[in-house]
């Protein structure tokens, strides 16, 4: 795991997935659920997707965080009268300042949300990557995203029936936002692991069998991520500055040439849809 720990995640692009997100939402909760915008004396225009610059912050003023959830990848701050949704992508990091850092110590903020009670909401990214939307309702973003994998929606049958609609290799139709919601390359990587089914599959050569095993690896995997509060492989922290541990809990994802947990034998990574994927060649098939 020596080199996950290095600057080498940022180039290969990590992002933070369902897990991650969700520890981000949970952590912020209590310091913003209740609290009203006031000034926003930075914000950085070219991370805002929508409305204008000109008019986000005036609009966004005044209106109180009802309730703080997630939808996939999605932060969404539901308020007074519209939705302000955060796409954090590969260094973005949402934390209230009193908690974590002095004023001035981050030298990547982008945006700074006042709130009522004198703390800062800060919003930091490295790369500027990602993306703000002020929408009146969150689902004019997320409306197409495909179904919440931990909700109670999301049943076996479910999944059985949106396999059965789908063609195309298995673990990019996982990383698909459009088929399920919030899985990206670690989580994809480790479910497979976990059902025991080779990334390179054909998604409608799946048997029954492997097709729930494959769902409920999914939601154990994406759980297990949560429990131990995301992967801090190299850019995400949670709110409060600290790091998630679920890297240390890694069965594939990352553990190239290192024997397979379940096995022993030699995992290997390749290319697959331009992305990194580590799979135990033995016991995957
Ligand atoms: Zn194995």
């Amino acid at each position: 795991m020596a080199q996950l720990a290095s600057s080498d995640g940022l180039t290969r692009g990590i992002m933070p997935e369902l897990p991650e997100v969700e520890t981000v939402v949970r952590g912020l909760r209590k310091d913003v659920v209740g609290r009203t915008f006031r000034a926003m004396p930075v914000i950085t225009p070219g991370q805002i997707v929508t409305p204008s610059s000109d008019a986000f912050a005036a609009r966004l003023t005044g209106q109180c965080v009802e309730t703080l959830w997630r939808r996939g990848k999605y932060v969404i701050f539901d308020l007074s009268s519209d939705a302000l949704l955060v796409h954090l992508k590969m260094t973005g990091r949402l934390y209230v300042s009193h908690k974590w850092q002095a004023e001035g110590a981050d030298k990547y903020v982008r945006f700074v949300f006042e709130l009522d009670n004198r703390h800062k909401l800060i919003f930091s990214d490295l790369r500027k990557l990602g993306r703000l939307h002020l929408v009146s309702r969150a689902d004019d973003v997320v409306g197409a995203l495909g179904p919440e994998p931990l909700s109670d929606d999301f049943t076996l049958d479910v999944f059985r029936s949106l396999m059965a609609q789908r063609r195309g290799t298995i673990k990019p139709l996982l990383l698909n936002q459009r088929f399920i919601a919030g899985i990206g390359n670690i989580y994809a990587d480790e479910a497979l692991w976990l059902a025991k089914v080779d990334p390179r599959r054909k998604s409608d050569s799946l048997k029954l069998d492997e097709v729930d095993r494959l769902y409920h690896a999914i939601r154990e995997v994406l759980l297990e991520g949560i429990r131990h509060e995301g992967a801090s492989i190299d850019w995400y922290r949670k709110p409060d500055g600290t790091t998630g541990e679920q890297q240390d809990h890694f069965s594939a994802y990352g553990r190239e040439d290192e024997p397979c947990p379940r096995c022993e034998a030699t995992i290997s990574k390749i290319r697959l849809g331009q992305r990194g994927t580590h799979f135990c060649p033995a016991c995957q098939s």
